[in-house]
C-alpha cells in the first residue's frame, strides 16, 4: 500500500489525457503526484472511440477555425481557437512520440475521417477505440517516469486554500478511508465532466463534477455551466448504466439516420446540437423512443477496419449491424462549460489550475465540435506545464499550515454524504443558469 508524502511539488487531480499531459510536461526535477477516483481506465479519455483533430496543412487553418466556431454558436474564444489549432500538429507529433499507433493510408501519411460539423475529413484515429490508445500509452509513459507517481482510488474532497492562493488537497484513501491533508507548490483540476450527475449520458458515472463544486464553494468562478453537450446517437438500451456511443464518425463514412418508416429525416453531418434536435423533433412526431441507424451504406470491410468495437458492443445488445439498424438516442455527452481558465490553464485563485474537460477556456463556445476535446485536453495541459515550470516557485509554508489549520474536518466525516451534495449543487447550478439564459432570451 502506498502512502502518500505531506508535500509535493505539483498535485494533479485526475488521469485522463488532461491529467497525464500535463505530469509529463512538468519539469523532470519536480515532484508529481497525480490521482484517480477509481482505476485509471475509468476515464472518458479511455471511451473516446471517434478521433482527435489535427490541422492537416496551413491551407485548412480558416476552414477549421469557422467550423469550431459555426459548432460553437461563435461564442467560443477565437485567441484559445487559434492556440489549439496551431497547436494541433504538435500534439500529434508529441504523441505519436510516445508511441500511438494512429490509422496511415497506403503511403504511410496519416489518415483523416470526417465527423459532423467539419467541412473536410482532419480527424487522426486507432479504429474506434482512439482515446484507449492515446491514454493506455500515456500511462506507461508517466508510470516510466521517476518524478511522477500515479495513486489510484483517492478521491479530492476539497481545496487547501487562503483568499491568495492554493496550497494543496484534501483527498481520502478509497480503500482503507484514510484522510489526507497535502501541500502542493501548484495543484492542477484535471477531473473531467459532469456526465455522472445525469441520469442518461455516455460518461462514467463517477464524474460528477467534483472540482466544480469544491471551485464554487470557494468563490472560484465557473463559467457556462449549463452549456451541455448532448450526443444525438448513443444505442437504445432500456438497461440502467452508462449509454453506449455511437461515433459520430460512423455518419462521417456515410451512415444515415431513419425514421419509424425508414426513411431519412436529416442532414446527419450537422453540429450534434442540430442533428440531436433533429432527432428529437422526429421521435417526438413519430411517437417513439428512438431513431434508427443504418451502417449499411459503409463498406463492409471500412466497418471492420474502423469501427470493431462498435459492431463487437452492437452484438452484444442482438443487433448485427451488417444485417439491421440499429436503435439510437440521444444522451448527455460532454461539458463545454466549467471552471474559468485561461489558455494557460490557470484560474482566478493563484497556484490552482484546470485543464481539459472539467475547465472553460471558451474553446467551444456554446457546442463543442467533433473531436476537439482530447486535442484540446492535451494542448492546453501541456501550456499548464509549461506555465507552471516557467514561474516557478514554492508555497509559503505558514500561510499554507494556517490554511490547513483553518479546515473544519468535520466536513469531510462522511465522503458519501459530501460528494452526493457536491453532484447536487452542480446540477442546481446548471438548472438555474439555464433558467436564467433562458429567461434572457425570453426578454
Ligand atoms: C464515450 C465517449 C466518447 C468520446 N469520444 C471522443 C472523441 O472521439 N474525440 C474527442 O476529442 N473527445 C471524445 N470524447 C470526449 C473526451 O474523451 C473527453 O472530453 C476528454 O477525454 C476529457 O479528458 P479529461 O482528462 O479532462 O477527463 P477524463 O478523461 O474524464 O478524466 C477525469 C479524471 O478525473 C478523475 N477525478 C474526477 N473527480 C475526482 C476526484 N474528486 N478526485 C480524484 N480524481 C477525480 C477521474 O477519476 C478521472 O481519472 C468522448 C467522451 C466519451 C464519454
Amino acid at each position: 500500500m502506498i502512502k502518500l508524502e505531506k508535500r509535493y511539488d505539483v498535485i494533479i487531480v485526475g488521469t485522463g489525457v488532461a491529467g497525464l499531459n500535463c505530469a509529463l510536461n512538468v519539469s523532470p526535477e519536480k515532484s508529481v503526484l497525480v490521482i484517480c477516483k477509481e482505476s485509471p481506465d475509468k476515464s472518458d479519455s479511455y471511451l473516446a472511440q471517434g478521433g482527435i483533430c489535427r490541422l492537416p496543412e496551413q491551407d485548412d487553418y480558416q476552414c477549421y477555425f469557422n467550423d469550431t466556431m459555426r459548432a460553437g454558436h461563435y461564442e467560443n474564444n477565437p485567441a484559445a481557437v487559434d492556440a489549439m489549432i496551431r497547436g494541433s500538429q504538435e500534439v500529434i507529433d508529441d504523441l505519436i512520440g510516445y508511441g500511438v499507433d494512429f490509422a496511415r493510408n497506403g503511403d504511410g501519411s496519416l489518415a483523416y475521417t470526417k465527423e459532423g460539423g467539419h467541412s473536410r475529413p482532419r480527424i487522426c484515429f486507432h479504429e474506434d477505440t482512439t482515446g484507449r490508445e492515446i491514454t493506455t500509452h500515456l500511462m506507461s509513459a508517466a508510470r516510466s517516469r521517476r518524478n511522477i507517481l500515479i495513486v489510484p482510488y483517492i478521491t479530492m474532497l476539497d481545496i487547501i486554500c487562503d483568499g491568495s492562493a492554493c496550497y494543496g488537497i484534501v483527498a481520502r484513501d478509497g480503500k482503507n478511508g484514510r484522510l489526507y491533508r497535502l501541500f502542493a507548490d501548484y495543484t492542477v483540476l484535471a477531473s473531467g465532466g459532469v456526465g455522472g450527475a445525469f441520469e442518461n449520458s455516455t460518461n462514467f458515472r463517477i464524474l460528477t463534477g467534483d472540482a466544480l463544486a469544491i471551485c464554487m464553494r470557494h468563490g472560484i468562478p465557473v463559467d457556462h455551466i449549463n452549456y451541455i453537450q448532448i450526443h444525438p446517437t448513443t444505442l437504445y438500451t432500456k438497461k440502467k448504466g452508462r449509454r453506449f456511443l455511437i461515433s459520430e464518425s460512423v455518419r462521417g463514412e456515410g451512415a444515415v439516420l431513419l425514421d419509424k418508416n425508414f426513411k431519412r429525416f436529416t442532414d446527419e453531418l450537422q453540429p450534434r446540437d442540430i442533428v440531436t434536435a433533429a432527432i428529437r423533433d422526429r421521435m417526438t412526431k413519430d411517437g417513439t423512443d428512438f431513431v434508427w441507424l443504418d451502417m449499411r451504406p459503409i463498406p463492409r470491410e471500412e466497418i471492420m477496419n474502423h469501427f470493431p468495437g462498435i459492431v463487437q458492443h452492437c452484438l452484444n445488445e442482438g443487433y448485427d449491424v451488417f444485417r439491421e439498424c440499429i436503435p439510437v438516442v440521444p444522451a448527455q455527452h460532454y461539458f463545454m462549460g466549467g471552471i474559468r481558465s485561461d489558455t494557460k490553464g490557470a484560474t482566478t485563485m493563484p497556484r490552482l489550475y484546470a485543464v481539459g474537460e472539467t475547465c472553460c477556456n471558451g474553446v467551444h463556445g456554446k457546442n463543442r465540435l467533433a473531436s476537439n476535446s482530447l486535442l484540446e485536453s492535451l494542448l492546453f495541459a501541456k501550456r499548464a506545464a509549461q506555465d507552471i515550470n516557467s514561474g516557478y516557485s514554492p508555497i509559503d509554508m505558514s500561510a499554507a499550515t494556517a490554511a490547513e489549520a483553518a479546515l473544519d474536518l468535520s466536513k469531510y466525516s462522511n465522503p458519501t454524504r459530501l460528494l452526493n451534495e457536491y453532484r447536487a449543487e452542480v446540477r442546481a447550478e446548471i438548472a438555474r443558469c439555464a433558467a436564467a439564459e433562458s429567461k434572457d432570451g425570453a426578454n
